[in-house]
């Protein structure tokens, strides 16, 4: 099934191949054991703790270039045909790259992988919850300054229960006033009134996760009439403890409810899983059939940050194989 993947860290999603070329110290073992992360954390703040193993390793242009195509040899394999990749330019400065750099290096890697492999995608910059308010800003205007790349929109990560909004308000209101889309996580360590708190205040078409959403049924209205897409990762959420257990997900819940939702690996190492595991999951748990699952892929591709002319040969794409597989 030709797939659509919004919800992805970048560097969050390493290939035990791609780490053991950036360090040949690393063992398999360790890298079991400290990019891995186990099938229940203590929490989300619990869960983020081994995202430096990965960011630590993608410190040159090199680095960077290598794993941007390591993670297009995933998503080869799992047949993405649309990707949006994210991640946080700031955390990529610690040999002496400038944000610029960093962006400049994945975007045109991107766009080498494109070409190679066939699959689209786009990149989102990410801000972090514990930033302050100019880190903030800056990763807001990397994206105004990248427009007309593969850079396409703004996202903030991160801690949602340690660290209030309130830093990065200015980051994405300048965003909308550029005119640039935003993205946001929500919903994941915190309930519906986090949901609401991101919405009102930075105005996303999409929200990161946002399951539990859930919890308040005038939310999951809001959510449904107003198309408000929720890139949705159920591993990653029963990791996080943002739900109990895979089959208490309210992904199925929300889907019935007519809320518009694509499905989602998050951060592929940590989690230790493929979009196609996470879908045969959704068939195991749900009962999901190709109906659903092709469901969820065009509702994504109607929420993608890409230009129409492709997002519309990617629909027709996607209709041809449904025509097929009846
Ligand atoms: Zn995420």
């Amino acid at each position: 099934m030709p797939k659509v993947e919004l919800h992805l860290h970048l560097d969050c999603s390493l290939s035990y191949a791609a780490v053991a070329r950036l360090d040949p110290s690393i063992s398999r073992q360790q890298y079991e054991a400290e990019f891995i992360a186990p099938p229940q954390c203590a929490s989300l703040a619990d869960f983020l703790t081994r995202a430096p193993r990965g960011f630590q390793l993608m410190q040159s242009r090199d680095a960077l270039r290598l794993v941007t195509e390591d993670v297009f040899e995933q998503l080869g394999a799992d047949h993405v045909v649309y990707a949006e990749l994210r991640f946080a330019p700031l955390l990529h400065l610690a040999e002496g790259l400038t944000p610029e750099n960093v962006v400049e290096t994945v975007d045109r890697a991107t766009e080498d992988c494109i070409a190679a492999t066939g699959i689209e995608a786009r990149l989102i910059l990410c801000t972090l919850r514990h930033y302050g308010e100019q880190q903030s800003l800056e990763t807001a205007q990397l994206v105004e300054r990248f427009r007309g790349s593969r850079v396409v929109a703004l996202d903030i990560a991160g801690d949602e229960a340690g660290f209030p909004i309130d830093a990065h308000i200015a980051a994405f209101r300048y965003a909308a006033d550029q005119g640039l889309s935003r993205t946001a996580h929500a919903g994941e360590a915190r309930g519906a009134e986090s949901v609401w708190e991101t919405l009102r205040a930075f105005a996303p078409r999409r929200i990161g996760h946002g399951v539990r959403s859930i919890e308040d049924p005038s939310l999951v209205e809001h959510l449904r009439r107003e198309r408000v897409h929720l890139e949705v990762c159920p591993s990653s959420n029963v990791q996080t403890r943002a739900c109990r257990k895979y089959a208490e997900h309210a992904i199925d819940r929300l889907f019935r409810a007519g809320v518009s939702v694509g499905i989602n690996t998050d951060a592929r190492t940590i989690t230790n899983i493929t979009l196609e595991e996470e879908y045969a999951r959704l068939r195991e748990h749900f009962a999901w059939s190709d109906k659903e699952l092709l469901a969820c892929n065009r509702e994504a591709l109607r929420a993608a940050f890409v230009e129409e002319p492709v997002r519309a040969r990617l629909l027709s794409a996607m209709e041809a194989f449904e025509q097929a597989a009846q």
